[in-house]
């Protein structure tokens, strides 16, 4: 879980590699997160306008193939729609599998309850057996001691609690989410880098993409900007809030790229930190002083895998390239040093070898949408249900009630024919904390898909969709709605943990 944690570096300077002065809290300052890098040579230089080839045109176009975009294609489509998605790199999934992110988070609520279900429930259910891994329906919501501590151990308890909260193999999610969309009839665009909205007015005709064909056009009659940068509304020219911004709380998100070892051992390292805490407490210590700064293992899908989703660094912006490329340099660096480290020290991690780091960086948030409403704490502290309830999610702890997502979150204030979904929807920093976690941008890309479909067949602006339609629509794909909702039964799969009990 992408919990905030506590800052165990020593802050020590290592010969190896360069440590750097952030370490992993989010002090970082940001003021000039927003501002072009130093230049050496002219401000600007002048781009002739021209005429660009138009490459297709659509209904639905879904700008980016994370777990939102993958959601939103295919509810779109499913409502009806003629649908296309974009996106820049090699494969879907997103963070969820480019970026490692492997560890999905709890679509279970505090009873056990599963709610969030839909397009969640339907492809970790299609998964094929040793792809996932996490606890079996009946576990979940358990509150004993023995089921508590064996899932905590593997990412699958939270607060005392045991939840639907599982790893994957990401190649499976890359894979299934692709024929997913084949599937439904989805049209797929790969190695294309969406750059400017065609913008009429309040209207977003389509967008202009760069790919190794140049610069070309794809027309749309509703843009779904799942880019989880918000590309296209930013682009647009539209206000968005950002927590690095001045007038934020001027930090930025910790930005990493992740990695996975083979070859490990993981049932020796358990049982190491469980049966010698004392000599965990002081490898870690150790680690933390010769590394300068440690990142924790946890066990992904398999027993002899280990994930480590960091290092978190912060004081660097998501959205600039210079940012970026130190990032993934620096985060390298830091995998092979904590491999030299672990193998030498870490009792099951003698023959852990560098399986793969991650293909996307992990950021965690760059911009977040002005919309029609601001999902925020008090929202959900309050235990509000919105009317225009698309989702539910679970909620940050047991004080509170689940969590209704209303679709004002989803509908820009000043565009007529986009919507958003993922990590950038209409929020405060407290509410995304946990609606930017894969489940819950799962939820508003199912909702933004079916919206826009039922926008494009209605011909009305997105703000104006029926929501009671909206609503049906999606109880028809499988989505659980406070009002009258059943809560969904436990996907078939929910219970293939390989890991040895
Ligand atoms: C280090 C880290 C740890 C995390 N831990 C967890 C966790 O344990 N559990 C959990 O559930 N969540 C976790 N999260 C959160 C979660 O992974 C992300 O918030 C979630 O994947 C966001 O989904 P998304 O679809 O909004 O965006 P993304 O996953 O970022 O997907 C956006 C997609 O759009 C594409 N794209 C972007 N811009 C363009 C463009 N201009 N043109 C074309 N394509 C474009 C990208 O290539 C990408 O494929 C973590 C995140 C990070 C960074």
């Amino acid at each position: 879980m992408d919990e905030p944690r506590a800052n165990p570096s020593t802050g020590g300077e290592v010969e190896s590699y360069h440590v750097g002065t952030e370490s992993m809290s989010t002090s970082g300052s940001l003021a000039d997160a927003f501002s072009p890098d130093p230049l050496a040579g002219p401000a600007t230089v002048h781009e002739p306008a021209r005429e660009i080839p138009v490459h297709a045109s659509t209904d639905v176009l879904v700008v980016g193939g994370g777990p939102a975009g993958c959601a939103a294609a295919l509810a779109a489509r499913r409502a009806g729609a003629e649908v296309l998605l974009v996106e820049r790199y090699n494969h879907l999934g997103g963070l969820s599998t480019g970026g490692l992110v492997i560890w999905i988070d709890r679509m279970s609520d505090w009873s056990g309850r599963l709610v969030i279900a839909g397009f969640a429930q339907e492809v970790l259910a299609r998964l094929p057996d040793g792809a996932v891994a996490g606890a079996a329906p009946e576990l979940w919501g358990s509150a004993e001691a023995p089921e508590v501590a064996y899932w905590r151990e593997r990412q699958g308890a939270f607060r005392d609690v045991v939840t639907w909260s599982p790893m994957i193999d990401p190649e499976w999610l890359k894979h299934l989410s692709t024929e997913m969309l084949i599937e439904a009839g989805v049209r797929l665009l790969l190695h294309s880098w969406v750059a400017e909205p065609l913008l009429a007015g309040r209207e977003v005709q389509g967008v202009a993409f760069e790919s190794k064909q140049g610069r070309r056009a794809i027309l749309a009659k509703v843009v779904v900007d799942a880019s989880g940068d918000l590309d296209v509304c930013a682009r647009a020219g539209l206000e968005f809030e950002a927590d690095a911004k001045s007038g934020g709380s001027g930090i930025a998100h910790c930005l990493n790229t992740g990695w996975i070892w083979a070859g490990v051992d993981f049932a020796r390292w358990l049982a190491f930190k469980r049966d010698d805490p004392g000599g965990h407490r002081q490898l870690m210590q150790d680690a933390g002083d010769a590394l300068g700064f440690v990142e924790r293992p946890v066990v992904g899908w398999r027993n002899d895998v280990a994930l480590f989703l960091g290092p978190r660094l912060s004081g660097y912006s998501g959205v600039s390239v210079s940012d970026l490329t130190r990032v993934e340099i620096e985060s390298r660096r830091r995998m092979v040093a904590h491999l030299d480290y672990f193998r030498r020290r870490a009792p099951g991690f003698e023959n852990a070898w560098l399986m793969l780091s991650a293909a996307q960086v992990g950021v965690r948030h760059t911009r977040r949408l002005v919309g029609r409403h601001k999902l925020t704490s008090d929202d959900w502290r309050a235990g509000a249900r919105h009317a225009d309830e698309i989702g539910v999610s679970p909620s940050p702890s047991q004080k509170f009630a689940n969590v209704s997502v209303p679709y004002r979150a989803l509908v820009p204030r000043d565009l007529d024919n986009v919507l958003v979904a993922g990590r950038h929807i209409a929020c405060d920093p407290q509410t995304q904390a946990f609606m930017r976690e894969i489940p819950q941008c799962w939820l508003t890309g199912q909702a933004a898909g079916v919206a826009a479909a039922l926008a494009v067949g209605r011909a009305v602006p997105t703000a104006e969709v029926d929501v009671a339609e909206l609503q049906q629509e999606l109880r028809r794909q499988g989505v659980y709605l406070q009002d009258g909702g059943a809560a969904p039964s436990a996907p078939e799969h929910a219970a293939t943990a390989p890991l040895a009990r």
